[in-house]
């Protein structure tokens, strides 16, 4: 990052060309699927996906059980394409069956989309059987992978899918600034003309890449060369495989710290990916989400509030460039700050009450 490098220049053109090829390998999407890369955060590649994919007279279907999937549902209603979803509780995984139904009972639908790993919870849907029931039914599947990609198999001949995005900055570890969508190369050379927005055009986006190996426009040079590093040092931690197993030791340091002090996960276990955990809020008068926050900021521990709607709750991310020494330390200032604050009783609320 600390390089000028020429947007237009060989070098620059030669490692973007490079970092293409490494994240559609990671799918196992090299024969298939093109990596068409974009400026912006996570979001602004999730919308080139909707508005490119599906043809304006389309019809989406959602699988919503957080955050991520009701924004896919709004950027479909703002680009004014026809959609529906299914929802599904917070702390459900979505139930690849009961999408099964809705394709054999409901023919307008053309695609599906669905968000692999939901940080609102940190729940894990099941992608490879969603995939399998939207192929049995002729749907391309467009999935959201912002959280999961680079950590959680993904990989497109057991998963089918026609689309996927993600980001440079969460598992893959690079800095923020670009997102990337995994497209099959036989559909999105169909999808001229779909895109309700220039800027936000995979297929136009992917013509320049083919033409020149350019970005269409001004590219986050800082932010290629430093995922072109980051996929280096993915390499030499052992890929998806090493990646995921460091990520589940945090998980497993942290989730066990947290128990001994009381706290409780919202997820079982076996719906939990090992990428953000989310506990519930103390019901302990004392406690308060503000001091928690800045006592464990002052420490140097930076968390999350919660995002759901089903419970008051906070969450404590387990990727980046940490380990159980780190975690171990997360853990060890959360006692501290709960001494802070006198709570010594860190079980949650009654739900519902
Ligand atoms: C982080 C994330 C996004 C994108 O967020 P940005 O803030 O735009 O980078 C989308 N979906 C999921 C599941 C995410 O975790």
């Amino acid at each position: 990052m600390q390089r000028d490098w020429g947007s237009r220049d060989g070098e620059f053109v030669e490692m973007n060309s490079t970092v293409r090829a490494r994240l559609v390998a990671l799918a196992g999407a090299d024969g298939s699927h093109v990596c068409v890369p974009l400026q912006g955060s996570g979001t602004f590649s999730v919308e080139a996906m909707l508005g490119t994919v599906v043809p304006r007279a389309g019809k989406l279907l959602v699988l919503v059980n957080g955050a991520y999937g009701r924004r896919m549902v709004e950027m479909a209603l703002t680009m004014g394409r026809s959609v529906d979803a299914l929802e599904w509780a917070e702390d459900e995984p979505v139930d690849p069956d009961v999408l099964g139904r809705r394709l054999s009972a409901d023919t307008s639908v053309t695609h599906v989309a669905v968000v692999h790993c939901e940080t609102t919870s940190g729940i894990l849907n099941p992608l490879v059987e969603v995939a399998e029931v939207a192929a049995a039914h002729g749907r391309p599947l467009l999935v959201d992978a912002m959280s999961s990609f680079g950590a959680l198999p993904v990989d497109v001949r057991t998963a089918p899918f026609a689309a996927l995005a993600a980001s440079s900055n969460k598992c893959l570890e690079g800095v923020p600034g670009m997102g990337f969508v995994l497209v099959e190369r036989e559909l999105l050379a169909g999808c001229q003309g779909n895109a309700h927005s220039l800027s936000l055009d995979l297929h136009a986006q992917w013509r320049g890449f083919e033409g020149n190996g350019q970005w269409r426009f001004t590219p986050p040079t800082h932010v290629v060369a430093a995922l072109s590093q980051a996929l280096d040092e993915h390499a030499a931690e052992g890929g998806v495989r090493g990646r995921g197993a460091r990520y589940a030791r945090n998980h497993r340091v942290l989730v066990e710290g947290m128990e001994a002090l009381g706290f409780t996960c919202l997820l079982p276990r076996q719906v939990q990916a090992p990428v953000i955990t989310t506990f519930l809020t103390p019901a302990d008068p004392r406690f308060g989400f503000d001091r928690f926050y800045e006592g464990l900021s002052a420490r140097g521990f930076v968390i999350y509030p919660g995002k759901l709607t089903v419970a008051s709750s906070f969450r404590i991310g387990c990727i980046g460039r940490v380990g159980e020494v780190e975690m171990r330390a997360a853990v060890e200032a959360v006692r501290a700050v709960l001494a802070e604050m006198g709570v010594t009783d860190c079980s949650p609320a009654r739900r519902g009450a």
